[in-house]
């Protein structure tokens, strides 16, 4: 039974962990003006970010 709490505890660091260092700072999304992790893309010499939400939406458009 101990074992398994330790278990969970390590697991739940282990995500934290993730969750935390994800891919890097969080910026402010140019699309949804949301505070989350983005990932900074260049278009036409300018640097937008954008995040998941936000890209995965723009995918579904494109496609
Ligand atoms: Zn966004």
């Amino acid at each position: 039974m101990k074992n398994e709490k330790v278990r969970k505890m390590i697991l739940g660091i282990m995500l934290a962990m993730i969750l935390i260092s994800g891919c890097g700072k969080k910026v402010v999304c140019d699309f949804c003006d949301e505070k989350k992790s983005c990932t900074t893309k260049e278009v036409m010499g300018e640097k937008i970010n954008i995040c998941d939400a936000c890209l995965k939406e723009l995918e579904e458009e494109l496609y």
